[in-house]
């Protein structure tokens, strides 16, 4: 039984930066509008997330870390189709199974927080709002720890995954910090800001802002101009209702817009929202994979490299 909890929370956390993914998205699932991420040791000593969120009531925190499909899960077999379906609902069962896990949480009404470890839940002090504390991640999971790379690239994975979230919401304030060291912080702000704060400030100097709807699509975002890109390698952000991608589709609707209208740019730099009627799409098919699937993948290539082609014409006209 621990062994099957252990292998189905390798599934969920492939790494540090997975679990922050998931704290997070815990976090702003409940309404948070500050969260504060601590990391030591690239993420592997401790996670720390602090939220200002509406907390979890106490007769519901030992069923937040509860392993709610376990029991559905008679086999390895059965297990890896689980895992392609991807879970939800387990995402802290999975880290608390993997790691020495604290969660804080304090209501609204409550007059005191309360707090959950190790199955044991007691008073405790906090403001309201949620720290989850991951600390000593895959301890009793040696063979997965040994798959971790070095500290700094463990860390630049928990960066980017924090980058990912911060540019979606922008209504949020985000502050990270490594190993006692302030690394990033960024103050609720709109959008335009927050994307010259991640970017740099050649990309917010040199792009083009775009917003367009065609039945039930809609693209937002910026594109930035060839100067724009030297800022960074891996300035492509974007995201299909909220959520990151990295989708082989739309990454070639944009690059070929930008090879039809600027002949080219290698690494080209954008931060884009595509927002459609959730039927229409399957976002995320696995905890850890960042993919996409559209129904309809030829109108929404073609809805894409339109509209990205249409902002870049600004200029070269
Ligand atoms: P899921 O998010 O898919 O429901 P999780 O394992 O990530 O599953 O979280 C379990 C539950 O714990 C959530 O449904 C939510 O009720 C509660 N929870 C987790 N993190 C927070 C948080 N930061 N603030 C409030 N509630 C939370
Ligand atoms: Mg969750």
């Amino acid at each position: 039984d621990n062994l099957i909890s252990q292998i189905a929370a390798g599934e969920v956390v492939e790494r540090p930066s997975a679990v922050v993914k998931e704290v997070l998205e815990n976090a702003l699932d409940a309404g948070a509008s500050n969260v504060v991420i601590r990391l030591e040791e690239g993420g592997v000593k401790r996670i720390a997330i602090t939220d200002n969120g509406r907390g979890i009531p106490p007769d519901q925190l030992t069923l937040a870390v509860a392993r709610h499909a376990t029991s559905k899960i008679a086999s390895l077999d059965e297990l890896e189709h689980v895992a392609t379906l991807g879970f939800r609902g387990e995402a802290l069962a999975s880290i608390a199974s993997v790691s020495l896990l604290t969660l804080t949480t304090r209501t609204a009404d409550a007059p005191h927080a309360w707090q959950i470890e190790n199955g044991k839940v007691s008073p405790a002090s906090g403001a309201q709002g949620t720290t989850v504390d991951v600390q000593d991640l895959y301890y009793n999971t040696p063979a997965r720890r040994k798959f971790l790379k070095s500290e700094q690239t463990e860390f630049g994975h928990c960066a980017e995954i924090v980058r990912r979230i911060a540019l979606a919401r922008p209504d949020v304030s985000f502050s990270l910090s490594h190993n006692g060291k302030a690394v990033d912080h960024w103050n609720v702000s709109a959008i335009d800001k927050r994307s010259a704060q991640i970017l740099g400030e050649a990309f917010s100097n040199a792009r083009l802002s775009l917003d367009e709807s065609a039945g039930p699509l809609r693209i937002h975002g910026f594109v930035g101009l060839p100067t724009a890109s030297k800022a960074r390698a891996d300035a492509q952000f974007f995201y299909v209702n909220g959520r990151f991608v990295r989708d082989k589709l739309l990454t070639h609707a944009v690059r070929a817009a930008y090879q039809d209208v600027l002949h080219g740019d290698r690494y080209p730099s954008y931060v884009l929202g595509l927002d459609l009627d959730p039927a229409l799409v399957d976002v995320n098919v696995h905890p850890s994979k960042i993919e996409v699937r559209f129904r309809d993948s030829r109108s929404v290539h073609q809805f894409v490299f339109h509209a990205v082609s249409r902002a870049l014409a600004q200029t070269s006209a």
